[in-house]
């Protein structure tokens, strides 16, 4: 299950690690509750506040920024050979999921603005604008990408333009009428900051997508079965249950508008063509909440919210 095993691999010292325990979220306090790594003497915390988990101990931003500055191999894994740099196998999956739940709710008008933030070359952006051309919903679409990756995607379609602006304090516009944030906010040490900076960026009527890890029940599973399940640490800072989804939007979003229009487990992000044994067992590992509703082990968690 590893994605990037030489990226958060073995490297990883005691020299690297930062203490953590103020929730980058609502600050509450981040206490510890279990064992993740003995040997460094990292555990897990749970937030006081929103309930987000968390770490005692974090990498540097040092130690992170050097592996983020290697992430190439990480994005081979999901589409080989594709040059899409993206951490979502068969991008165009996830813009017909997006537009699947916003179709219905969206204006017909002439121009669409995407954020596609932390989405690597911004493909899963493009994608989707091409969807919105083909269903007549608009005539033409901006996609701003927002991430360090340089190599942005190249448009193939007149009627789609292409920016890169990073970091997120660049982005002057204030009128997007999507915003795509796939599996980025787990990385971030203060992901209060960005989330606020997207739902501000945000058109009334605009819809904010997001998708993180719920992984921290498959781990405590796992573990009474001695398998160690991976949560891509120190990549991943932050793990969310269903319920933080809501508690957070008065912390992110104080003076704005805004109502949660799905949650739910998240789309997979491997394909049978990708990589079939984990594509199986992650849809195996997500159908009983489909039938039950309340199963903690799906892996991640998606929401849409929308400004009103
Ligand atoms: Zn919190």
């Amino acid at each position: 299950m590893r994605v990037n095993k030489q990226l958060v691999g073995d490297e990883l010292k005691e020299k690297d690690l930062v203490s953590h325990t103020l929730c980058g979220v609502c600050k509450g306090k981040l206490v510890e509750f279990a064992d993740y790594d003995e040997n460094l003497g990292i555990k897990f915390s749970r937030c006081q506040g929103c309930g987000a988990v968390s770490y005692n101990r974090i990498a540097s931003q040092e130690f992170l920024d050097n592996m983020y500055n290697n992430y190439d191999e990480a994005y081979d894994w999901y589409n080989p050979d594709q040059s899409e740099a993206v951490t979502f196998a068969e991008p165009l999956r996830m813009a017909k999921h997006i537009l699947r739940y916003i179709k219905d709710k969206s204006p017909r008008i002439d121009f669409y603005k995407i954020m596609d933030f932390g989405g690597g070359s911004g493909v899963m952006g493009y994608k989707l604008a091409e969807l919105l051309l083909q269903n007549d919903i608009c005539k033409k679409v901006k996609v701003s990408v927002v991430d360090y990756c340089e190599s942005t995607y190249h448009s193939k379609n007149d009627d789609i333009v292409i920016e890169r602006l990073f970091p997120i304090y660049e982005v002057s516009d204030r009128d997007y009428n999507i915003i795509i944030a796939s599996a980025i906010i787990e990385h971030l040490p203060e992901p209060a900051n960005e989330m606020r900076e997207m739902f501000g960026r945000l058109k009334s009527d605009g819809f904010l997508y997001c998708r993180m890890p719920y992984a921290y029940p498959l781990f405590k599973l796992l573990k009474t079965f001695n398998i160690r399940f991976d949560m891509l640490y120190p990549g991943h800072i932050w793990d969310f249950s269903p319920e933080w989804y809501e508690k957070m939007i008065p912390y992110v979003a104080q003076d704005l508008n805004i109502k949660m229009i799905l949650s739910r487990p998240s789309i997979p992000e491997t394909t049978f063509r990708s990589h079939f044994m984990r594509a199986l067992l992650t849809r195996i590992m997500k159908a009983p909440w489909f039938i039950f509703h309340c199963w903690p082990y799906v892996g991640g968690w998606e929401a849409i919210y929308q400004r009103y």
